[in-house]
């Protein structure tokens, strides 16, 4: 049987889609379209191809080798090869994602090693990096073993960076939830010939578009928001359209053939299942956050201006055991400057820390909530709180990380007032 013609896996097709569809529909219709003309029997729903080969075309005189395709740069004719090259549903996933995040996008077997992806293909000399992913210093790690890579603050002179070298911001950061200005790293890079790579796992679309600000590689834990139900490991890297002239898109894909770290076609499947959702979800969990954050701050300066009327005694509670709350919604200076709003127009991310006054509470928190899983992780639909020393050696003791789901804002605050009662109550 010939192979399926409305299968085709084209590169070009992906690259212009990108663009295109980017400009005219809103980011749900995208989410729920852009894969549309990769749509070929009569399902609503994707069917689930688990196969990891494909049969060549029957008619003798359509083969063409994969020589053959390189040399004319072209899969036309050709429908799928073998699953570590492309798969049916794992290209209908990056056809959405190449549309809603406005570059080309390819995905991996998690967000860990799409950055070792993009560090093979970049070979930087240098990166500039702070803080973080603990898992992101884990990767750089492995780099400094096979390259002799050097590490570079984040904030070093622009004169230690040289041409191909990379800075790599990630904002919002893990696990403070805080942002980062991208346009001024951007110019810095840039100024040098380096490269921005942004981790833009805490700031999924609609929340923030790096490329807009310079960004020339953006990242995500398609793990957490695109996945958003905790069931299924996934990475992406996202080209900016200018450094698709330069081959950086075909030169990935072709990289990515040989690391050979692909997702699995179920993870495939659940992705286009998953990314459909991502904006009613995203907004949602951001308002929640936002919500949230403004009621415990609220607690803490009930003085402050437009601050919510929290009681009394919930006010004396909060002061009690938070000692401090970082979101970048409370970078006011930031946000006077104008850069934050310009940058994250829409909510400023379902993460944020909360540091205890004491290390014996934020170790027994979690067991007292209802509604929040204590569990590492984040982005799923379930509201997650992690005591952050379980999984980073180096963070302070005291710190949370929380993670907001899509639950009712006010029924996770009534779960937290009740945890920090009990706490006071039986230390
Ligand atoms: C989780 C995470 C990663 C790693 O993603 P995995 O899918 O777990 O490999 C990278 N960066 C950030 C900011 C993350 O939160």
């Amino acid at each position: 049987m010939a192979s399926n013609a409305t299968s085709i896996f084209d590169e070009q097709h992906l690259i212009d889609h990108s663009t295109e569809q980017a400009s005219s529909l809103s980011l749900s219709s995208q989410a729920v379209h852009a894969d549309d003309f990769l749509n070929s029997g009569q399902d609503v729903a994707p069917p689930l191809h688990v196969s990891t080969t494909y049969r060549y075309n029957n008619d003798p005189s359509k083969l063409k080798t994969w020589a053959e395709k390189d040399a004319d740069n072209s899969h036309e004719g050709e429908g799928h090869i073998y699953s570590r090259h492309t798969a049916p549903n794992t290209t209908r996933f990056e056809a959405i994602l190449s549309s809603i995040l406005k570059g080309p996008a390819l995905t991996y077997s998690s967000g860990l090693s799409a950055l070792h992806a993009a560090l093979v293909f970049l070979n930087p000399k240098r990166i500039a990096i702070r803080d973080g992913y603990h898992g992101c210093h884990g990767v750089i790690e492995v780099h400094q073993k096979l390259t002799g890579l050097k590490k570079l603050d984040l904030y070093c002179d622009a004169s230690e960076l040289e041409s191909g070298d990379v800075v790599h911001v990630e904002t919002p950061l893990n696990p403070t939830g805080q942002a980062y200005n991208l346009k001024e790293f951007a110019e810095k890079a840039h100024s040098r010939g380096a490269f921005l790579v942004v981790d833009a796992t805490f700031g999924p679309p609609p929340l923030q578009d790096p490329f807009l600000w310079g960004a020339d590689i953006v990242i995500h834990s398609g793990t957490k928001y695109v996945g958003g139900h905790s069931d299924m490991l996934c990475g992406i890297l996202a080209v900016n359209p200018e450094r698709v002239k330069e081959g950086w898109f075909e030169g990935l894909t072709k990289e990515r053939l040989f690391l050979g770290n692909v997702m699995g076609n179920m993870e495939g499947w659940l992705g286009i299942r998953s990314v459909r959702t991502l904006e009613v979800r995203v907004e949602r969990q951001a308002f929640n956050a936002g919500m949230l954050v403004k009621w415990l701050d609220s607690a803490l300066h009930p003085g402050k201006e437009g601050a919510f009327a929290v009681g009394e005694e919930a006010s004396g509670l909060v002061r009690r055991v938070v000692g401090r709350l970082d979101h970048a919604s409370l970078q006011e200076q930031d946000i006077k400057d104008g850069w934050l709003l310009k940058q994250m127009p829409n909510g400023f991310g379902p993460v944020f820390s909360i540091t205890m006054t004491e290390q014996i509470f934020a170790r027994r928190l979690p067991s007292k909530l209802a509604l929040f899983h204590h569990a590492t992780s984040l982005g799923g639909v379930e509201s997650l709180i992690e005591w952050r020393s379980m999984t980073d050696s180096k963070i302070d003791t005291r710190l949370l990380r929380v993670s907001i789901g899509i639950e009712g804002w006010e029924d996770l605050r009534n779960d937290l007032l009740r945890g920090f009662k009990e706490l006071v109550q039986d230390p």
